[in-house]
């Protein structure tokens, strides 16, 4: 019998968890290993669903589902809740799916179990089985690091027990570390005091899991947080994985993408557009949106905007009075596409952007400048490295009633637009980041090692 390796692959249940990881998972099965891919219930029939029909996922790659433990009615995007109902389901249900395959003679035993720092807990499910513990990444590296660091911001009175932060302070975990406002801590940026809790929680289990993994890989690249890297060497950059994604088919989107939006930025001149999207969480109210609206048809210039159906919370038309008449052919809404896609296109000039971690490597890798308007969690930190460390955007700032406010995005565009430094700092990192995933690139190096070491395991 031809026996394959065999990976469970168990994201956290999150757009931006799911997609690189699943990434990760194609390039593994890619090298001849079975990779079971984990979902909860829920994200999994968004998957298949938002699969159009020539979509698949590749030889190798079998999905399986779990409940999350949450009623089918009940709010995902509450990411405390969803934690903690997980963690009381998945890990019996990850168990029985080891354990029915250890069972199957036909299948392959599972050797290695990644597993996204956020459900870092299934690595104690891979020691229990005397499977490989490897730590997915998704996010920057410097977020890590300061999980990493938590046990000493304890000692030093940083931070108190449940996470709250003493006082606001600008600190560096080593001199050649990007500075950090401890306000853009991540576990300090979900809005309410109980998520707040929770994802500290998440943050500082990631102490246990990272000493519990063989391996630590991050979505990153040394070219773009050398200073994280060098002075962390357990942690593995690999990325970013979309970087070397040719085709830009990015696996594991919640909803279905419209790409007839790729036919219409054919007809943009080049650098021209202006890419706007805010990632799978981010919700504004109709103020907000409305003044977005305003703002993008006062630049005057074409824009892509992506407004998922769950971006307000207003179910009815949205969009401010005359305003798709106004903007006529030259503003595109697509309600979800191939971002990936999209930010290659030479009509692009800018993103508009959230600064997921996901998005703020797509952007890098293809450059293109931003304009920084973070929601929530690493995004404020993510806003940092792309403002100050790799100055390739500008930031959005809120007015006295707290709205970034149509003015505001008019001036910034025009600024960022006006000065060709970003475009030429963008340009020079997009070489440096799509070197480290090239064949003999950092990224790719680790890779493949880790690629080969997990065939040894087998
Ligand atoms: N994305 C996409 N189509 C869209 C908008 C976003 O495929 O229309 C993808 C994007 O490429 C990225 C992910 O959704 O990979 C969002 O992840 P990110 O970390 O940027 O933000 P999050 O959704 O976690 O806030």
């Amino acid at each position: 019998m031809n026996v394959a390796p065999h990976i469970l692959a168990i994201p956290f249940p999150a757009q931006g968890h799911v997609m690189p990881l699943m990434e990760l998972a194609q390039k593994i099965a890619k090298h001849g290993f079975k990779v079971t891919f984990v979902n909860t219930e829920f994200n999994h029939s968004r998957v298949v669903n938002a699969l159009s029909k020539n979509d698949d996922f590749g030889d190798g790659i079998r999905l399986v589902s779990v409940p999350d433990g949450l009623e089918p009615w009940e709010d995902r995007t509450d990411l405390g809740k969803l934690s903690e109902s997980m963690l009381r389901v998945i890990p019996g249900k990850l168990e029985e799916i080891i354990q029915n395959v250890k069972n199957d003679v036909d299948d392959d035993n599972i050797t290695c179990i990644i597993a996204d720092s956020g459900v870092g807990w299934a690595l104690e499910i891979a020691v229990k089985f005397s499977l490989t513990p490897v730590i997915f990444f998704p996010a920057a590296a410097a977020i890590l690091a300061i999980n990493l660091s938590i046990p000493k911001m304890l000692e030093n009175g940083i931070i108190e027990s449940d996470g709250t932060i003493t006082k606001n302070q600008i600190i560096q975990l080593s001199p050649a570390m990007p500075a950090m406002d401890t306000k853009t801590f991540v576990w300090a940026c979900f809005g309410d005091s109980a998520t707040n809790k929770i994802m500290f929680e998440i943050c500082m289990n990631c102490n246990t899991s990272a000493k519990l993994a063989k391996w630590i890989l991050c979505n990153s690249s040394y070219e773009l947080e050398p200073a994280v890297f060098t002075s962390l060497p357990e942690m593995l950059p690999i990325g970013p994985l979309s970087a070397s994604n040719k085709l830009g088919d990015k696996p594991g989107s919640f909803w279905p993408e419209d790409l007839a939006c790729l036919s219409w930025l054919d007809q943009q001149p080049d650098c021209s557009v202006i890419y706007v999207a805010y990632g799978s969480f981010t919700v504004f109210d109709q103020t907000q949106f409305q003044e977005l609206a305003l703002g993008l048809e006062l630049t005057n210039r074409p824009f892509l905007w992506v407004v998922r159906p769950d971006m307000t919370d207003n179910t009815n038309d949205v969009y401010p009075e005359g305003f798709k008449e106004r903007i006529g052919s030259r503003g595109k809404m697509v309600s979800w596409t191939s971002q990936v896609k999209v930010l290659r296109h030479p009509a692009i000039a800018c993103f508009l952007s959230h600064c997921g971690w996901n998005s703020t490597s797509e952007g890098v890798s293809n450059g293109v400048p931003f304009l920084c308007w973070p929601y929530f969690a690493d995004q404020l930190f993510n806003q940092t490295y792309i403002c100050d460390v790799w100055k390739v955007g500008l930031r959005c700032d809120k007015d006295d009633t707290g709205v970034v406010n149509k003015g505001e995005i008019k001036n910034k565009i025009d600024q960022l637009l006006g000065d060709s430094n970003f475009k030429a700092r963008a340009m020079n990192l997009k070489e440096k980041v799509v070197n480290s995933v090239s064949e003999d690139g950092s990224s790719n190096k680790n890779l493949s090692n880790f690629i080969k070491c997990l065939k040894k395991l087998h």
